[in-house]
């Protein structure tokens, strides 16, 4: 299927753009991506070693950029295994993910707008290109796919993730898809929530979700002492903001619950 206009996409002059949050914390985001599609990228650094929690869409290489900013590579962790969060995946040494996150054999994605959208069921309109712009002169979308990835280790509720100077501790929070993880600081109470909680509407109908555990992830989020949530899309909230973007999802009427898409399965797992 052909991507209209593609071919009038202009090509980016940096495809990621890196912000310093605080003196450990830098955010990488892809400003070209439709936000549908726009994934934060977090970039933890400590003393032992560095995580990077989960890696973009994929379009273009990541891991010498962060050799050549950081000094050396990160782990990676995925919250995850959706394409705009792991689709760099393929290029890191070290992966850490849930068990049940399909990494090795992710669903394939697109950067076509309708075959996304019936790949996820989803009953929007999408746009033709999922993309602004171009990583490169020669890129050519309609290749696009989501690589696999090597998973090594299997990540688990309460494995802690020492980096030498700070902690994270993983929290398991199935709903969004079945391994979805979240990880949480608690030594000042920042938590990295991947797409169990953001600011927009959250979604427990793609392939792969479950309304009921969805509901009882954010319950048990909402009962932690949270300050300050980095989430997979857009900007950043505190406590209060959390709680009430989880009470607006556990109180919705009834009429806006999304239903899973019954006649659409075009994988077996998840896809974002
Ligand atoms: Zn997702």
């Amino acid at each position: 299927m052909n991507i209209t206009n593609v071919g009038d996409l202009p090509v980016a002059p940096q495809w990621f753009r890196f912000t310093d949050v605080d003196e450990r914390t830098t955010l990488i985001e892809e400003p070209y991506v439709r936000p549908l599609l726009r994934a934060n990228v977090w970039h933890l650094r400590g003393r032992e070693r560095d995580l990077l929690v989960d890696c973009g869409l994929g379009v273009t290489t990541l891991v010498p950029l962060l050799r050549e900013r950081f000094d050396r590579e990160p782990v990676l962790v995925l919250t995850h295994a959706h394409l705009d969060h792991m689709g760099s995946a393929y290029e890191f040494s070290q992966v850490w993910a849930h068990p049940l996150e399909l990494v090795d054999d992710p669903a394939p994605g697109s950067l076509h707008g309708p075959v996304l959208a019936a790949q996820l069921g989803l009953d929007e309109v999408l746009p033709p290109a999922l993309l602004t712009a171009r990583p490169h002169g020669d890129y050519d979308l309609e290749t696009y796919r989501v690589r696999p990835a090597t998973r090594t280790r299997s990540l688990a509720d309460g494995d802690l993730l020492d980096l030498g100077d700070h902690a994270l501790t993983v929290l398991h929070l199935p709903g969004h898809s079945p391994g979805s993880i979240a990880l949480f600081d608690e030594s000042d109470g920042t938590l990295f929530s991947g797409d169990v909680v953001y600011d927009d509407v959250l979604l427990d109908s793609l392939p792969g979700s479950d309304t009921e555990h969805y509901a009882r992830s954010l319950r048990r989020l909402r009962n932690l002492p949270v300050r300050l949530t980095h989430p997979g899309h857009g900007h950043s909230f505190d406590r209060h903001r959390l709680h009430h973007l989880i009470d607006n999802h556990l109180h919705r009427p009834p009429s806006t619950v999304h239903r899973p898409p019954s006649t659409v399965h075009l994988t077996p797992h998840d896809s974002d």
